[in-house]
């Protein structure tokens, strides 16, 4: 295993995005960086640069505003690379799933890899599915 790989699966730096919601889930994600959840005794390093990440975590449903957004910061994130839906309205749209200028769930836009589902998820759960993610990303490596 090269040191790329190595530290990809011990180390792995995600990028967080907030679509359309009501912060809850956002809250949620920023609560596992905090000293209670310290997301960063696994190695999981939040970063602001999409060139730089593993793992794209998206809350919120897309809308036609943000889905340009969302789809330039998934396309500068190298490869292997993978998906987290954070929540119900990441995963289907949610309570904005009827809204005039809401695209759905990430999924209608994007790979998704895992759902987490909730309104709003709990952090351990949001870590879960980051975790779980990890594991998609070294399958994919596998493949290339
Ligand atoms: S899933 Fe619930 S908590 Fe999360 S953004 Fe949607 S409405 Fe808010």
């Amino acid at each position: 295993m090269g040191i790329i790989e190595k530290s990809r699966k011990k180390s792995p730096w995600i990028i967080h995005y907030d679509c359309t919601s009501c912060n809850g889930c956002d809250i949620e994600t920023l609560a596992c960086l905090t000293p209670l959840y310290d997301v960063e005794r696994f190695g999981i390093v939040n970063v602001g640069n999409p060139k730089h990440a593993d793992v794209l975590v998206v809350t919120g449903s897309v809308n036609k505003r943000n889905v340009r957004v969302l789809r330039n910061i998934y396309e500068q994130m190298p490869d292997p690379k993978a998906v987290v839906a954070v929540g119900a309205c990441a995963c289907t749209g949610g309570v904005f799933k009827e809204c005039y200028n809401v695209l759905g769930g990430v999924e209608n836009v994007l790979p998704v890899d895992v759902f987490v589902p909730g309104c709003c998820p709990r952090p351990e759960a949001i870590m879960d599915g980051i975790v779980m993610a990890l594991e998609k990303i070294n399958d994919k490596a596998k493949k290339k």
